[in-house]
């Protein structure tokens, strides 16, 4: 088979309101099974729906993202034989948008600087916890941002910030669900719960929108690139399934559309533990060197 380079023009062969699917996956280390599933159920349902299929290549975190694993990422798809439209699209060439995202929520009165790294918030909960105390978590298992840090006043959030701490920017989740005074609900069809979900992001705490160590973050890249690729279905593992009451959340505040979520059930490693891109025995990489061929790969994630 030719391999296909993801630097190709686009062949496009679909309308313009044609439902949009996408893989994003984030180019930190070799794809795995999970990665193999999650890309052949978007491939799937896109021809199923005579939709169009895009590929996002998530690396704000720039540290950890690199060119080559990047190259990794397409020589991997292209084995796998899915057709994806090119060229993918870069988070890292869209900071600005992102930037802009969090703009109008500080214009809105939405967002904080936090002094505090996670390292910091889990060392004064570890402290808190010797103690007894229960400590709120997110649905993730971190602990939620101290209350007394939400709550600076304004004159030592400006000296602070003029003394150029590095921070990051969080949301202020009571101010933005108090804002928006609506229930948020998505429709789900996946593998978890379906039907209409109700979002819940007041699980998360006080979410980071913009980390010190990197350009935005998760979750606001991820909400604005959707909307930006008029992302229409989205298809993932259920290890996001309660991320997306953030999306909604910011879907509202920044008036952006609401795609369909199918959040598919997620392959376990030999042990029963979720891959990581450690285990280097399920990357597609190994089993293709194994000779393995593109459709073992669909029959070892069951489709
Ligand atoms: N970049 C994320 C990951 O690799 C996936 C994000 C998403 O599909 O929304 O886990």
């Amino acid at each position: 088979m030719r391999r296909k380079s993801m630097t190709e023009p686009s062949r496009q062969t679909v309308g313009h309101d044609a439902p949009v699917f996408r893989f994003a996956p984030s180019p930190n280390g070799r794809l795995h099974l999970g990665h193999a599933l999650s890309a052949l159920l978007n491939a799937d349902m896109a021809e199923k729906m005579g939709g169009r299929l895009l590929l996002r290549i998530e690396d704000i975190d720039l540290a950890r993202c690199s060119r080559e694993l990047e190259q990794a990422v397409f020589d991997d798809l292209a084995w796998l034989g899915i057709p994806f439209e090119t060229p993918a699209r870069r988070q890292s060439e869209h900071f600005p948008l992102y930037r802009e995202a969090l703009d109008r929520l500080q214009a809105m009165g939405l967002i904080y600087p936090a002094f505090l790294s996670r390292g910091e918030v889990k060392a004064r909960v570890s402290a808190h916890e010797r103690e007894g105390a229960i400590w709120p978590r997110d649905p993730d298992g971190a602990p939620l941002y101290p209350t007394e840090e939400r709550f600076l006043s304004e004159a030592e959030r400006t000296e602070r910030l003029a003394t150029t701490e590095r921070h990051a920017w969080r949301l202020d989740i009571d101010k933005a669900r108090a804002l928006v005074g609506k229930r948020l609900t998505w429709e789900e069809t996946g593998d978890g719960p379906r039907g209409e979900i109700e979002a819940d992001p007041a699980a998360w705490g006080d979410v980071v929108l913009w980390r010190s160590d990197a350009p935005a973050s998760y979750h606001l890249a991820v909400t604005v690139d959707d909307a930006a690729q008029g992302v229409t279905h989205v298809v993932r593992g259920l290890d996001l399934f309660h991320a997306t009451s953030v999306h909604r959340l910011l879907q509202a505040l920044l008036g952006l559309p609401t795609p369909v979520y199918h959040h598919h059930r997620l392959i376990s490693g030999p042990d029963g533990r979720k891959l990581s891109k450690s285990l280097g025995d399920t990357a597609l990489a190994a089993l293709w060197a194994e000779g393995r061929t593109p459709s073992d790969i669909r029959a070892m994630v069951g489709i």
